[in-house]
């Protein structure tokens, strides 16, 4: 079932668990995460990154937007789509008219009064326009950077409360000790940071840089208030791996045409990955 993130959000608020946003940058990954979520009747979130559309080119916008509405459309269970980090007013309008109802307005580069009123801005039309947003504050930086160690861009709490009350943000991701890409060493969030950003804030919280973060360690995490949780890294790693496998096993293939088994090849590679992180994870 094609379903809101805010209601998906919700539902994982009741169950005090979170929801994975995979980031999807084609119809497999797409697709593999639908028949997982209705496999193991778990709510889940597909999550495009706006570069594998404006750079990548591996999708466009309204097709990728009406791709999931209508495989979410073919499954019992919810399935929401949402837009991650974009940092302009333009591409964020753009792409609502496209299709996407939850979006993510990135401004957690800025200083707080830019990001509070970039975000404003934003929040304002998306919601004149029937759509959700994620803001992010703190700033989660890069994990081969070790930004992850770097206390002064974890998010405060009473910055967080100012910035979610006057941007007027749907959700919020917060920096608590997790980085984008894969991690040097394992990584340790500061939980009592969480507690107290949950605490000082009312929207759901959104936890980025999910790929090698302990499972003990996002659990406690969703039991204190992380209510989507997004995963890139690791989910793009088991992609390559498959296409590397499928490219082995076909290196003596005399018929190209059987690239058209690459599509089941793949999925059912991700599939798995996906319904385990599931079980591991969510508490639906
Ligand atoms: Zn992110």
């Amino acid at each position: 079932m094609y379903e809101r993130v805010e209601n998906i959000l919700k539902m994982a608020e009741e169950k005090n668990t979170a929801a994975i946003a995979f980031i999807c940058m084609d119809f497999i990954m797409a697709r593999s995460v639908i028949c997982a979520a209705e496999e193991t009747n778990t709510p889940a979130i597909v999550m495009l990154y706006p570069e594998h559309a404006s750079l990548q080119h591996t999708c466009n916008l309204s097709g990728y937007a009406a791709m999931v509405e209508e495989l979410a459309s073919g499954v019992k269970v919810p399935v929401g789509l949402h837009r991650d980090h974009d940092y302009t007013y333009d591409s964020i309008v753009d792409a609502v008219g496209k299709g996407f109802r939850s979006v993510m307005m990135d401004g957690s580069m800025h200083d707080l009064d830019t990001n509070i009123s970039m975000t404003k801005a934003v929040v304002r039309r998306a919601h004149e326009l029937g759509a959700i947003v994620e803001g992010e504050i703190g700033h989660v930086g890069s994990a081969a950077e070790a930004d992850n160690y770097r206390e002064d861009l974890f998010t405060k709490p009473d910055a967080a409360e100012r910035f979610c009350r006057e941007s007027g943000v749907d959700s919020l991701a917060v920096s608590i000790g997790n980085a984008h890409g894969e991690y040097k060493e394992t990584p340790h969030l500061n939980l009592k940071r969480l507690e107290e950003i949950k605490a000082a804030v009312k929207v759901p919280l959104v936890l980025h840089g999910g790929s090698g973060i302990p499972d003990d360690q996002l659990t406690v995490a969703f039991s204190k208030g992380i209510r989507k949780f997004n995963l890139g890294t690791e989910f793009l790693r088991k992609y390559y791996d498959a296409m590397q496998r499928f490219m082995d096993e076909n290196a003596d293939n005399p018929d190209p045409v059987k690239i058209i088994n690459y599509p089941e090849y793949i999925q059912a590679r991700l599939q798995p990955y996906v319904e385990e992180r599931m079980k591991a994870l969510c508490r639906f």
